[in-house]
């Protein structure tokens, strides 16, 4: 059961769709907080009838001309483009995605399209072993890929995981979050439409028992793993048993260093529109932590504190709104105790927001954009990941304590500077460590450039040259030719 206009929940094993399966969940409806899905999460028996599909149509997809490959992925790429408001309108009733926001569909196509172009692209190379012997090194698909993704941007998710998976000649298996199971669905009925054969890509639902069984299953030659932290190590233990080779993109806690020579309102409106007016600050690589040099500091505070006043808390349908409602009632209340915690604990002042509210509904998860200042480095606030719509602002004096307070947490994902000084703005860079520093602005991870993390926020890239060679793995080829 689902409601009108949102996708069947259902799994495809090969060519078969079905809806069986141990597990009973139920979607809730961030905005209202009613059911509006009851659905089945995979046991043991889908998770093999997936693997085996994708094995079996291993054996003819790896053979198929990689041009071939390429046009299919082009299809997909028009199809999902073409179906943008559609997923749109699935994120908004999924996640309480603002239907401003535009869901994520044209960046998915753009991730589809250059995967497609590397389908015939990545050669391998000939190694320099001397004049009597040939030595060549081919890249080749793992085989079967397992594909998990998060509920906060599925739609990008899955351009980035699939797309290039499939271009190097894997079959996959996708299990979506059980928080968001509805686009995952539309996406691979699209697959099916641009022609891709039956196996070579599956799709399962469920929670952590289903993803424990596809992680650990025998038949998986690679995962494929975007989630928080802890998750991430559950993966990689549940993987180490049968040595399967993860790839991990986990959490992020961005810092936005801000210099004493910026705009200050060019810097509060790129730090609230890239953290909490992006999905409500749901999103692994937004600046939560600005981080403002002492003599700039109130005047920057005060913009930021008068931006993320102007936000506009609402509806996810109304294109009025910019920020939408928390995935779940559970998020809402963790969101609020970390904002309690660092008020009555850490002494933290809450310069703007705080509370929790019900929305247009009286039953939605939202919770007020949240600035929160007068906070230690080592506060919870500061160190952990939020993933609600809440920002900490912090001040320092010179450049070496900048780069100290950035590189302060576990976590190495996302790390932005704001300076007019094209020396420091490299030297700075240089030094933060994170996968992914972005120089006055943020491009939202265009496909052509290496999406990752550092430290605690996982290993492996998406996107990029380095986001293709994530699905191949290479072979050595030793021949004699001498006499
Ligand atoms: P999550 O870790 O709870 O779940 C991620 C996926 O793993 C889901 O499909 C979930 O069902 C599955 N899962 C849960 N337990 C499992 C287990 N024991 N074994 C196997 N699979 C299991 O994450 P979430 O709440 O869906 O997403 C939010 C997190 O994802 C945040 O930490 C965010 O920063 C991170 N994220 C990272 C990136 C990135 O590219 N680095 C992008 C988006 C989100």
């Amino acid at each position: 059961m689902a409601s009108a206009g949102l996708p069947h929940i259902r799994h495809l094993l090969g060519s078969e769709w079905t809806t069986t399966g141990p597990e009973l969940l139920e979607h809730i409806s961030p905005s209202t907080g009613q059911v509006q899905a009851r659905f089945s999460g995979a046991g043991a028996d889908e998770v093999d009838r997936a693997v085996a599909a994708a094995r079996s149509a291993f054996v003819e997809w790896r053979k198929v001309a990689p041009a071939k490959r390429r046009q299919l992925l082009e299809r997909l790429s028009a199809l999902i483009l073409a179906a943008r408001d559609e997923l749109r309108d699935i994120g908004v009733a999924e996640c309480g995605t603002p239907v401003r926001q535009g869901g994520g569909a044209v960046l998915a196509a753009r991730y589809t399209a250059y995967f497609a172009g590397w389908a015939d692209k990545l050669d391998g190379l000939v190694a320099p072993v001397g004049h009597n012997a040939l030595d060549y090194v081919l890249p080749q698909p793992y085989g079967v890929v397992a594909a998990l993704i998060p509920w906060n941007a599925p739609v990008p998710s899955l351009g980035m995981k699939l797309s290039p998976a499939l271009a190097m000649g894997n079959c996959v298996v996708l299990k979506p979050s059980p928080l968001a199971p509805f686009a995952t669905v539309r996406f691979v009925e699209l697959c099916q439409e641009a022609g891709f054969p039956p196996g070579v890509v599956n799709l399962v639902h469920g929670g952590a028992d289903a993803g424990e069984l596809l992680v650990g299953h025998p038949g998986v030659d690679k995962i494929t793993f975007t989630g928080g932290v802890a998750t991430g190590r559950a993966v990689m233990r549940t993987a180490a048993a049968n040595l399967t080779p993860v790839t991990l993109e986990l959490g992020g806690k961005g810092a936005l260093v801000a210099f004493d020579d910026v705009d200050a309102d060019r810097v509060a409106s790129d730090a609230v529109g890239y953290s909490v007016g992006t999905l409500a600050g749901q999103a692994c690589a937004l600046p939560t932590r600005v981080i403002v040099e002492q003599s700039r500091y109130e005047e920057v505070a005060s913009a930021v504190a008068k931006r993320f006043a102007e936000l506009r808390m609402g509806d996810p349908a109304d294109e009025s709104a910019d920020v939408g409602p928390l995935i779940s009632a559970d998020a809402q209340r963790r969101v609020v105790g970390i904002i309690e915690h660092a008020r009555e604990h850490d002494n933290a002042t809450i310069l703007i927001g705080g509370g929790a509210d019900g929305g247009p509904s009286g039953n939605g998860f939202w919770v007020e954009p949240t600035l929160v200042a007068d906070v230690a480095p080592d506060a919870a606030v500061v160190q952990g990941e939020v993933f609600g719509p809440v920002v900490t602002i912090q001040s320092f004096t010179d450049e070496a304590e900048a780069v100290a307070l950035a590189n302060g947490t576990d976590y190495g994902l996302s790390a932005f500077v704001y300076t007019e000084d094209l020396k420091r703005a490299h030297r700075v860079a240089r030094d933060l460590e994170a996968g992914y520093v972005s120089v006055n602005g943020f491009a939202y991870l265009p496909p052509e450039t290496p999406f990752g993390g550092w430290k605690s926020s996982g290993f492996g890239r998406e996107g990029g040259r380095a986001g293709v060679e994530d699905f191949v793995q290479t072979k050595n080829v030793y021949i004699p030719i001498g006499n």
